[in-house]
């Protein structure tokens, strides 16, 4: 019945070729191999889904039909699955009522405790959430801050209303909205808003009470602007919504709970002093000591209880976050952590975790704690699963599949499978790289100038100046929360505007986006179809005419079965390529559209240099775009895949293999060895180098080693997280870093060069 194994066979996903494993469970399984050689194809695509299909099956289809779908992934056999926990980079979100104290469920342990020791007493616990009306600040309801509508940013006074003086997409003239204004008969909607007299402006922003000749009841405008899109949570509007509210507001901290949230009868209970507003806004590692020094039977063990779950934010490196912190605003890594302590207070056994890289983000002093975390999750019955290139992760792990050897069609296989002190020995390319030592480079660009920054008061930077090296490759390091975004993307970036950015936000693109449309090489692609066969380029695009009619150029279909789950299947006109027959019929050197598209960005920079490389319809843009592919490390890629396939650290890479053409630009980039393999962490650091010798200046917020000791000139900001960082405790070359003994940082590079 209950087998120690997670058995797979015959898996087929994305790249795998009949992948056959047995994973032990209640272990520490670590994945190894390249970017793109298939970890995520086996652990998420295959285990996860699998699990999470299962799991749904057992429900009701009444909730299964709430609950997302997914197809069973391709493989023989899944079998001995536990239920899948998976904790990935996906940001929290969360609107601005969630903060770190909500979601990890720290805030109702000192909700309990002031309701229950607080004096004088607010009441029952209700009483001390901002998220109940019986705790809320009535100024604010909850949220901290208030929004005003801002009317000099709202209304272009020296127009008139026909000529659309209010400056607002929702009130555009001959809008329903507008009506309610320029056809309302009350004013002349021909007169400039300035030559108002007092009781028309009145009446324009105020005015109400009465019927309109439309059967409408009158709103002033800025009451009924204030109503539809002010006093409300602002995060529950539409993205597009949202920022038009927000051009014409001006938001600041809430003047009657000053950001605490709470009404007036809940900040007013203390303990110790302290009201539970003062708590939250501690970073958690005073917070620990405040609660350590609450007296007193019961009170002393409910705080106890708050005190470790704190721990274990701190034990992660967190103890520089707050609990009033939003959770809308903590970068992935951080978040990552923040679920796997809000897993670690669960006292489930026989799951399996699933981890995303949870060394991202993590300065390698934080990394021994998350082994830690690691093995306790191991130790109370659970099966930890980790995706990680990390060698000091790897060193936890007490089983290692290695994926490869290449990415894409060149990888999918195991090609190694134990111990540590095996792989170490083993020929694949982790084995090598994990054999290989490197010590810092020993000759140092010179800067062709500096960019001075200065940071008056921003997050825990007071006075902080600092000075970036132009012309030379700069790495910030420090442990996390010590102030390297906040220095680079915020001050840094404030001041020289033209920086380039390259970062893993999301990338603004529909669900029908791939490489070969983001790099913009599409419409040639298209066109040399079109010269090829004489057919129109439209045929050749699943958005135009060449779109398969069953589908809409989706590649799917969905069915909708009452009473059951609606299925989504391949289509089968098309079989998925998205494209109508008549797109199949023409070739270009005997390869479809489809095939083109499913080729990789290294298989097809092969293919379009040999064929049409250097004429005139743009196929030399397309071999440039697909050489800056493969030159950021993502020839894995296929040119069709959807964007929204990608990782972070991959999303990161594309951005960057767009910007690659400038040169006397200004680089930011914020961990790009996000996902990259040892191996392929050298391709980066030579693109890095490549974009300095090409005349740029390229700054790199990073972690890993192997960047740091290939670095002209470092910044490292400290020494600690929060309050205890935000200051530069050194600058120079990692050689002099290597000498450096106030530094963390210093420390590991002696320690990794040794
Ligand atoms: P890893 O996790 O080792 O970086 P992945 O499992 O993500 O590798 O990817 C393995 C291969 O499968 C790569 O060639 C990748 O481009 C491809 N791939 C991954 N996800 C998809 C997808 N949703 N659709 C098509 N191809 C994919
Ligand atoms: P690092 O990049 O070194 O991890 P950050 O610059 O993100 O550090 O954080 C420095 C300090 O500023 C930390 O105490 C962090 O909690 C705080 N901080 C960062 N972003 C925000 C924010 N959006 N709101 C409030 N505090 C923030
Ligand atoms: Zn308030
Ligand atoms: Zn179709």
């Amino acid at each position: 019945m209950h087998s120690d194994h997670i058995v797979i066979s015959g898996a087929r996903e994305n790249n795998l070729k009949d992948v056959s494993l047995r994973i032990p469970k209640e272990k520490i399984v670590v994945f190894t191999g390249v970017s793109g050689s298939g970890k995520s194809s086996i652990v998420f695509d295959t285990i996860a889904i699998e699990s999470q299909r299962q799991l749904n099956e057992t429900f009701t289809w009444f909730i299964r039909n709430r609950l997302p779908k997914h197809e069973r992934p391709d493989a023989d056999v899944i079998d001995d699955l536990s239920t899948a926990i998976v904790v990935d980079q996906r940001p929290i979100g969360g609107n601005s009522r969630s903060t770190v104290g909500t979601m990890t469920d720290i805030h109702s342990v000192l909700r309990v405790l002031f309701s229950r020791y607080g004096t004088p007493s607010a009441g029952g616990a209700g009483a001390y959430s901002f998220n109940d009306p019986h705790g809320m600040c009535p100024e604010c309801d909850g949220l901290g801050r208030v929004v005003r509508l801002d009317l000099d940013k709202l209304l272009d006074t020296s127009k008139s209303l026909n000529e659309g003086a209010i400056d607002f997409p929702q009130v555009a003239p001959g809008t329903w909205q507008w009506g309610l204004y320029a056809k309302s008969g009350l004013f002349d909607p021909d007169k400039p808003l300035r030559e108002y007299t007092e009781e028309e402006w009145e009446l324009l922003l105020h005015g109400k009470g009465f019927k309109l000749a439309s059967g409408n009841t009158y709103q002033g405008l800025a009451d009924r602007f204030e109503r539809l899109w002010i006093n409300r949570d602002l995060s529950s509007l539409s993205d597009k919504n949202r920022e038009a509210a927000l051009r014409v507001t001006t938001e600041r901290t809430c003047p009657l709970c000053d950001g605490a949230r709470l009404n007036q009868d809940a900040l007013a209970a203390r303990i110790d002093g302290h009201s539970i507003a003062d708590h939250c806004r501690m970073e958690i590692s005073d917070l620990i000591a405040a609660l350590g020094r609450i007296r007193g039977g019961g009170a002393e063990a409910v705080a106890a209880t708050a005190v470790t779950r704190l721990r274990r934010l701190e034990e992660i490196g967190l103890g520089y976050l707050s609990l009033d912190r939003e959770t809308s605003t903590v970068s992935g890594g951080e978040g990552q952590r923040l679920k796997v302590v809000r897993h670690l207070g669960s006292s489930l056994t026989g799951m399996t975790y699933i981890f995303d890289e949870p060394s991202v983000g993590m300065h390698p002093r934080d990394v021994g704690r998350l082994n830690a975390l690691l093995r306790q999750l191991r130790d109370r019955g659970n099966t930890v699963l980790v995706v990680e290139h990390d060698p000091d992760v790897i060193r936890v792990a007490d089983h290692i599949v290695d994926m490869g050897p290449g990415a894409g069609t060149a990888g999918g296989q195991v090609v190694f499978e134990g111990t540590l002190a095996q792989l170490e020995r083993a020929d694949t390319p982790t084995g090598i790289a994990l054999r290989r030592g490197t010590g810092v480079k020993d000759a140092f660009r010179e800067p062709t100038g500096w960019l001075t920054v200065t940071a008056d008061r921003l997050h825990n930077l007071t006075n902080v100046t600092a000075r970036f090296p132009a012309g030379v490759l700069s790495v910030v390091t420090g442990v996390a929360g010590s102030g390297k975004s906040t220095l680079v993307s915020r001050v840094l970036v404030g001041a020289h505007p033209g920086a380039i950015v390259v970062d893993q936000s999301a990338i603004a693109a529909s669900r029908r986006s791939s490489p070969a449309t983001y790099l913009g090489m599409m419409d040639q692609i298209r066109r040399l179809f079109a010269d090829a066969s004489g057919a129109d380029a439209g045929l050749f695009s699943f958005n135009s005419k060449g779109a398969c009619p069953e589908c809409d150029g989706n590649g799917f279909t969905v069915t909708d079965l009452a009473y059951m789950d609606p299925v989504t299947t391949r289509c089968p006109a098309c079989g998925g390529t998205r494209y109508r027959p008549e797109a199949l019929a023409h070739t270009l050197h005997g390869r479809t559209i489809v095939d083109v598209l499913a080729m990789t960005a290294e298989e097809a920079l092969a293919f379009f240099t040999e064929h049409g490389g250097g004429n005139g319809n743009g196929g030399a843009k397309i071999v440039s775009r697909l050489r800056a592919l493969n030159e950021v490390g993502l020839g894995y890629l296929g040119l069709g895949q959807p964007l929204s396939t990608l990782s972070g650290g991959e999303r990161q890479r594309v951005k960057l293999a767009v910007r690659l053409r400038e040169t006397g630009a200004v680089y930011v980039l914020d961990e790009p060895t996000t996902g990259l393999h040892m191996a392929d962490v050298d391709t980066l650091v030579a693109l890095m180098d490549r974009l300095v010798d090409a005349g740029n200046t390229v700054i790199v917020i990073e972690h890993n080693l192997d960047v740091v000791k290939r670095a002209d000139w470092i910044i490292d900001l400290g020494p600690g997280g929060g309050k205890h960082g935000g200051r530069v405790i050194f600058a120079g070359t990692p050689a002099d870093l290597l000498a450096d003994t106030g530094s963390r940082t210093a420390e590991h590079l002696r320690r990794d060069v040794a």
